[in-house]
C-alpha cells in the first residue's frame, strides 16, 4: 500500500488518537469549567478506533499516541490498547503511548505495561498541590503523584510536560526539573496555544520559552543535544542533573517543516494539522463498507491536503482564539 507523503515531502509515520474529548479535570489553558462535551452518539466505537488506527498503521504509520481529553476515563480503554499491541507485535508499528494528566495511572499503570506500552507523557505543571487545583480546577495532587509512582514501578518510561504558564508556575521550572531528573524522568517545557475559548485572557497566561531558557541558563548550564523523539521537541542536557529537558515552541519557533504527524478525534475526523481548521470527515467512509478501500482513500485524499504550517499568534489585538476547538478535541 502507498505511504502516506504529503505534498511537502513530508512522511506522515504518526497518529495521535483523540479517544474522549472529556475530562475529568478542567485545566484553566485547555477548557472553560463548563465544558459543552460531544454527544456519546457521535463517538467512534472502541472497535471503529481500532479499524480506524489500523488504516493508518497499514498505510505506514509507525507511532501511535492515544490521547484525549483524558484518554484513561474512556470506558474499557484497555481493550484498545491490547487490540492495537497486535501491530507492535507484527512489528508493523514500532510504538503504542499515551498521553494522560495521571488521575487514573494507579489502576491502569501496569495493563499499560502488559498491553506493550512502553512509555507515557504525563502533564504535570506543578509540584505544589494548591497550585494544581487552582491550575486543573478538579485535579487532586496526591492522586497523580501516586499515578506517576505506579508508572514508574511498573516500569514505564515516564516524560513529564509541563505548560509555562505566565504568573502561575514561572517560579517553578528549576523545582520540576530537579523533581523529573532525580526521578529520572525526561521533561518538556510547552508554550501554551491560542486553542479554544477559555474563561480568561490567554495573553495573561502566554509565557515565551525563549524567556523560561533565558531564566534557566542563570542557574544551570544547557547542552544542546540531537536527541529527538520525533516530534516538536527540542531537547537540551542540563549538565548539573545529567537529565534531558525539552522546549516545545509552537509560537516562538515554527517547526512545521518537519512535521510528520495527522490527528484524529474521537468522532473520527482527521485534522492535518494541529493549528489549522481544515479537517477530513473518515467516519463515513468508515462506516460506509466493511471493507476498508473507502476509508483507505479519504485518508489519501486528507494527506494531499496537509497544510505547509500553523497560523498561531497570541496577541491583544487577537481575542479571538486562533483556532476554535480546544486541545481536548484533538488531544495535542
Ligand atoms: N488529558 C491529557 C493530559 O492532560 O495529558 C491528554 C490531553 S491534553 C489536551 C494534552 C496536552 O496538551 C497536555 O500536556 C496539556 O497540558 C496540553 N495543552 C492543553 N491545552 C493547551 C494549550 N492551549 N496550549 C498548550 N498546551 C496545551
Ligand atoms: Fe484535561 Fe488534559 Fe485538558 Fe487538563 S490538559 S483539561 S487534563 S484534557
Amino acid at each position: 500500500m502507498r505511504a502516506l507523503v504529503d505534498p511537502y515531502g513530508r512522511h506522515v509515520t504518526y497518529l495521535r488518537v483523540s479517544v474522549t474529548d472529556r475530562c475529568d479535570f478542567r485545566c484553566t489553558y485547555c477548557m472553560s469549567e463548563h465544558m459543552t462535551f460531544l454527544p456519546k452518539k457521535d463517538l467512534l466505537s472502541l472497535e471503529e478506533l481500532d479499524r480506524m488506527c489500523s488504516a493508518f498503521v497499514a498505510k505506514g504509520v509507525k507511532k501511535l499516541r492515544i490521547t484525549g481529553g483524558e484518554p484513561l476515563v474512556r470506558k474499557n480503554i484497555l481493550w484498545l490498547f491490547r487490540a492495537l499491541a497486535r501491530h507492535l507485535a507484527t512489528g508493523v508499528l514500532e510504538e503504542l503511548t499515551l498521553t494522560t494528566n495521571g488521575s487514573q495511572l494507579t489502576k491502569y499503570a501496569q495493563e499499560l505495561k502488559d498491553a506493550g506500552v512502553r512509555r507515557i507523557n504525563v502533564s504535570l505543571d506543578t509540584l505544589r498541590p494548591d497550585r494544581f487545583r487552582s491550575i486543573t480546577r478538579w485535579g487532586d495532587f496526591a492522586e497523580v503523584m501516586a499515578g506517576i509512582d505506579a508508572a514508574d514501578r511498573a516500569g514505564l518510561a515516564i516524560k513529564l510536560n509541563a505548560v509555562a504558564l505566565k504568573g502561575l508556575n514561572e517560579d517553578e521550572f528549576a523545582e520540576l526539573i530537579e523533581f523529573a531528573h532525580g526521578r529520572g524522568f525526561d521533561l518538556t517545557l510547552i508554550e501554551t496555544m491560542p486553542m479554544g475559548d477559555i474563561d480568561g485572557d490567554r495573553t495573561d497566561q502566554y509565557l515565551p520559552l525563549s524567556i523560561v531558557r533565558a531564566r534557566l541558563m542563570d542557574r544551570y548550564t544547557l547542552e544542546d543535544i540531537p536527541f529527538r523523539t520525533g516530534g516538536p521537541a527540542r531537547y537540551v542536557r542540563v549538565r548539573q542533573t545529567g537529565g534531558r529537558l525539552g522546549f516545545i515552541t509552537p509560537m516562538t519557533h515554527n517547526f512545521c517543516e518537519s512535521c510528520n504527524r495527522v490527528r484524529l478525534t474521537c468522532t473520527g475526523t482527521l485534522y492535518m494539522c494541529l493549528g489549522q481548521d481544515d479537517a477530513a470527515d473518515l467516519r463515513t467512509p468508515l462506516r460506509a463498507s466493511r471493507d476498508d478501500a473507502l476509508l483507505a482513500s479519504a485518508i489519501d485524499e486528507a494527506i494531499s491536503r496537509k497544510p505547509k504550517g500553523h497560523d498561531f499568534v497570541i496577541d491583544r489585538r487577537t481575542k479571538q482564539p486562533a483556532v476554535a476547538r480546544h486541545m481536548s478535541v484533538t488531544g495535542g
